[in-house]
């Protein structure tokens, strides 16, 4: 398969008050065509910050890109102009934010709004902006949609709204859609109704999705890959069964021992990961989750894990499951 595209040991900082962050510490993957990649983890492992490094969305006062590469159809977006960078976001990769209010004009009708950015990237007429914008409020199952096209943000409910900024951000047919965590704030029949929706936007447009969730039983419904963050890196990822069914970054198990899943049987108790993430801006030599692991040995403290493979697709950094961590370091009961 062909990848779409390429994020390749991104690592960005961020200044602050206190001091300098990495935020992102060397992350890698590949995105294909037509696929679902979900990027799950705790609040604050980098996911949101990954996701709009792609699309050069950082705040430009204090952030920074510091390593790295990220490859779109083999071409380094790092490399482009900020013009083509915009023709880029408005016609290849569109992202639906966290917060719909990031993507929306509070004062301009949301007709207008979708309308502008067909208008100025695809170079359509305003007539013909005008039935595309139409056809994708129907399409996201906005009712009345003529009419609606001729309100402001704030008259459409939280669920329509969430509607409205995924009907702009695939009205330009788009390649690759960023979804950060798209129906977190809706309730479950609306959340259902939008994922469902984007799944059939995807089929209908070969549209490759990266899927930020805490929701795993939205990974499992969307997912055909997932990849797992801490402390902004990627520490385990593969296919959704092989991180559902055979995961071996105790990280990755903890998070599933902790989170309902789709389908599970609900008597069984969550887990709550014990302690809490590390500090970004100390954070040294060594596993990053090695302070709240279950099976920290003297290496994890001293040595940073790399990704090693599990399966074909499925790669993991941890020492635990590294052929190259010496004997000695293992407890006896991997080692037996
Ligand atoms: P959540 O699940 O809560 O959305 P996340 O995984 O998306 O979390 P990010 O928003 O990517 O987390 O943040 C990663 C880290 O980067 C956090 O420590 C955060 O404080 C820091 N960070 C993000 N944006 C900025 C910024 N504009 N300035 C300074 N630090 C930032
Ligand atoms: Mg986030």
């Amino acid at each position: 398969e062909r990848n779409i595209l390429k994020v390749v040991n991104m690592h960005v900082s961020f200044k602050t008050q206190t001091g300098r962050i990495t935020a992102v510490r060397g992350v890698s993957f590949e995105l294909n065509k037509g696929e679902t990649l979900a990027i799950v983890g705790e609040s604050g492992s980098g996911k949101s910050v990954t996701a709009k490094s792609i699309m050069r969305l950082l705040p430009k006062h204090n952030s920074e890109i510091t390593k790295g590469d990220i490859l779109y159809e083999d071409r380094s977006l790092l490399k482009l102009s900020i013009k083509k960078m915009q023709e880029i976001r408005g016609s290849e990769i569109s992202m639906v934010f966290q917060d719909p209010m990031t993507s929306l004009n509070p004062t301009m009708k949301v007709g207008k709004q979708i309308m502008e950015g067909l208008q100025k990237h695809q170079n359509l007429s305003k007539t013909v902006a005008h039935k595309r914008a139409l056809e994708m409020m129907k399409l996201v199952g906005i009712p009345s949609a003529e009419a609606r096209l001729e309100d402001y943000p704030h008259q459409f409910s939280g669920g329509m709204r969430q509607r409205v900024v995924i009907a702009m951000a695939l009205a330009c047919n788009p390649k690759v859609l960023i979804a950060d965590e798209p129906t977190t704030a809706l309730d479950v029949t609306i959340q259902a109704q939008i994922l469902d929706l984007m799944k059939d936007l995807q089929q209908k447009m070969d549209t490759a999705i990266i899927l930020i969730t805490h929701d795993l039983g939205v990974v499992a419904n969307m997912a055909d890959r997932v990849a797992v963050m801490y402390a902004g890196k990627i520490v385990e990822q593969g296919t959704l069964d092989e991180i559902f069914y055979n995961p071996q970054h105790p990280y990755t198990l903890g998070l599933l021992q902790s989170m309902p899943k789709l389908n599970e049987d609900r008597s069984k108790p969550l887990l709550p990961i014990l302690g809490s993430p590390p500090d970004l801006a100390t954070l040294g030599e060594g596993c990053a989750f090695a302070a709240r692991c279950p099976h920290t040995m003297k290496v994890c403290h001293s040595f940073t894990p790399q990704d090693t493979v599990v399966e074909d697709k499925h790669t993991v950094a941890c020492w635990l499951q590294d052929v190259r961590t010496p004997k000695e370091y293992l407890p006896e009961t991997v080692v037996a």
